[in-house]
């Protein structure tokens, strides 16, 4: 595996590829890797002849107050995993580099951004839409792969890479869960021990809103009051919102016609997690446990 620090050195190992015709398979994360993280980097390596990784924890898509200091970061240890994924390359731009001095141009998704996790993180969806318009037109890759574990994200960059004709496929991959439900997350060891005993009550309020979608429930209401009850029988979790919205325009719904998605982020302690489960899909889009997927 090589690892590169500078555009330059980066596009110049990549052309030698293109010119060959390779298939590049770009991973974009923000390290402290796991199974999702090594999830997206297997499906790259089995559908691309070249595995481009970069780790860059992205100030711009933290705000103020929020953990961008504390984000959790182990470049040896991603790079020792990333290489066991047998990665080609791994990109570790320092923030100058993808920001430098005079950089003004920002990438704004403004209809899908508007709400969940861009109203609580405002300004976030512009430094993700941001930052993988650079690293896309740094790596200029074939296929993109994202996990749908930040659902809406996934839908940003989607809408991102069409409205700008970006010649590459988004390609994107299930949840990857803790054998108790909890979606991977790097951010899951900042919880303490009791916290994250606490954490699978997120799961289980999908699953269960996942359950009365399949006996037939199709209020969006109805759904929306079985995450939310599921959510305050755990007291170490603070809901900061649960929603049954539409799987492409993610606009709320009264009535699940069509396929859905059911979204919830919760405060457990200082830890804030995000977990979704679609609803009228195949089973195998959802999420698989890290046990079966590796
Ligand atoms: P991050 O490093 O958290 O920015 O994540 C990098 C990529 O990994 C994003 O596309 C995430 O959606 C994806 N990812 C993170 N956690 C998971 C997970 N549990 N399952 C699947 N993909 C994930």
């Amino acid at each position: 595996m090589r690892t590169f620090q500078q555009i330059t050195a980066l596009r110049a190992y990549l052309r030698a590829a293109r010119e060959d015709n390779k298939r590049i398979g770009f991973v974009p994360t923000m390290g402290a890797f796991h199974e999702g993280h090594l999830t997206l980097m297997r499906r790259a390596r089995a559908d691309c002849d070249v595995v481009v990784v970069s780790v860059f924890v992205n100030p711009t898509q933290f705000g103020p107050g929020e953990d961008f200091s504390r984000y959790p970061r182990d470049l040896a240890r991603d790079s020792r995993l990333a290489q066991q994924a047998d990665v080609d390359a791994l990109f570790t731009p320092d923030v100058e580099t993808i920001y430098p001095a005079g950089a003004q141009t920002f990438v704004e998704v403004p209809g899908l951004a508007a709400r969940w996790e861009g109203e609580s993180r405002p300004g976030h969806f512009r430094g993700v839409a941001t930052v993988c318009a650079k690293l896309f037109q740094i790596v200029q890759p074939d296929r993109a792969y994202f996990g749908q574990k930040d659902y809406q994200q996934l839908k940003v960059i989607e809408r991102m890479v069409a409205d700008l004709f970006l010649p590459l496929t988004v390609v994107p991959v299930p949840i990857v869960r803790e054998e108790d439900g909890l979606a991977m997350s790097s951010r899951n060891v900042y919880l303490s021990a009791a916290e994250r005993r606490a954490a699978p009550v997120l799961y289980r309020a999908l699953s269960r809103a996942q359950a009365a979608f399949a006996s037939g429930e199709r209020s969006g209401a109805a759904l929306r009051a079985i995450l939310t009850a599921s959510l305050a029988a755990e007291p170490l979790v603070s809901p900061d919102y649960a929603a049954i919205a539409d799987a492409e325009t993610l606009e709320p719904l009264t009535t699940v016609e069509d396929r859905a998605v059911a979204l919830l982020a919760a405060r457990i302690g200082s830890t804030r997690l995000i977990d979704n489960a679609l609803l009228g899909f195949p089973a195998e889009k959802n999420s698989a446990r890290a046990s079966a997927s590796s």
